[in-house]
């Protein structure tokens, strides 16, 4: 998945290269800062001290040392005094240097910590919707695997609003399978019973005109359903991604899914996809309900209330919100799997 929000300690991410949030000095000190420097050993703070520095909002590259990491980026976030200092920008760009040096030394695989959002007091949420913001744009024009790490639950949180929006969300909507299986019952059993067969009046070559027009009128429709039955998930992708008039690349990269997994959906025309990716590539495409519902049908699932990752996917289709990375954000505030390979 080209971006994933992640629970971890940064030192102990196994890609390319790990940011650290560090200060001005480059020399080390508490936080994020202070655990990359304990875990990679003396040599970090040596190749550093050849640095001179480095200013806010820019970036500079050393080796990993003992990490698992090959590169550590070090970037300086901006202090947050109230937001109206540019501490904005300054940390847009950080993400993008940071992000411009990866691309520089190769690296397919990047780990950031929530830079700023620690000592250096920016709130947690804005942070993390600037370091989204900035990663996803990227990501649109470049090929790369980059990880949002956090480090602790309380560390983390969507905006309070969208929050509270959610969860009244889920709660008006959730239901458990034993009510839902009772309503059900009720319903059936509310539905009108069918009629009975009234004596036909017209005449017997009325009555077989009416017929065959029947018989061709179902036949059609018949056809026409057994045609999309026959629509497979890929091929029901590929011609929505043509109505939609996108390239291929941007609906995965929309859709938060790598090229590979993309050519295998593309080249396999059985492909059957996890739920996830399926709900992905209907949000990249931005489906209504009525047509993610059937894009998933066609992968054999199906949206639930009885599932809380259902309906908070339901909650953004709903107020037309196809933002993957925001969505994400919040499965992730909410403990579920995000959407994506
Ligand atoms: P800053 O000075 O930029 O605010 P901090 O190190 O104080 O940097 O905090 C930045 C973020 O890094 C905080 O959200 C903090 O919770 C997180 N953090 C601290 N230690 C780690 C770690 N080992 N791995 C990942 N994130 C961490």
């Amino acid at each position: 998945m080209p971006l994933e929000i992640v629970r971890n300690d940064i030192t102990k991410m196994k890609v390319d290269a790990i940011v650290n949030a560090a200060n001005e000095s480059l020399l080390g000190g508490g936080g994020v800062d202070g655990a990359i420097h304990s875990a990679a050993g003396a040599g970090l703070l040596a190749e550093c001290r050849t640095l001179c520095g480095c200013k806010t909002g820019k970036a500079k590259i050393t080796g990993g040392y003992n990490l698992p990491a090959k590169y550590v980026i070090h970037t300086v976030g901006p202090i947050y005094n109230d937001g109206k200092h540019g501490e904005k920008a300054l940390l847009e760009s950080c993400y993008r240097e940071s992000l411009a040096l990866a691309k520089e030394h190769q690296c397919e695989t990047v780990a950031f910590p929530l830079i700023s959002s620690g000592v250096y007091g920016y709130p947690k949420d804005q942070a993390l919707k600037v370091a989204i913001d900035v990663i996803s744009d990227f990501l649109l024009e470049n090929e790369m695997t980059v990880y949002i790490v956090i480090f602790d639950k309380a560390a983390y949180k969507i905006s309070e609003k969208l929050f509270s929006d959610i969860a009244e969300y889920i709660d008006d909507n959730y239901v458990d399978e034993h009510t839902d299986y009772s309503r059900e019952r009720i319903r059936m059993n509310a539905l009108p019973q069918a009629a009975p067969r009234k004596r036909r009046k017209k005449s017997d070559d009325d009555f077989l005109e009416m017929c065959d027009c029947k018989a061709m009128l179902a036949e059609d429709d018949l056809n026409a359903k057994l045609k999309q039955i026959d629509e497979s998930f890929s091929q029901m992708l590929l011609r929505k991604i043509d109505e939609k008039g996108m390239t291929d690349a941007e609906c995965y990269k929309r859709a938060n899914i790598d090229r590979k997994l993309f050519s295998k959906i593309r080249s396999d025309v059985n492909y059957k996809p996890s739920k996830p990716t399926a709900l992905a590539f209907a949000i990249s495409l931005e489906l209504s309900l009525a047509e993610t519902e059937d894009m998933l049908r066609k992968a054999g699932f199906a949206l639930s209330h009885s599932n809380k990752f259902d309906i908070i996917i339901e909650y953004f289709i709903s107020k037309g919100n196809y933002n993957i990375f925001e969505i994400n954000e919040a499965l992730f505030a909410f403990d579920q799997s995000l959407l994506g390979a």
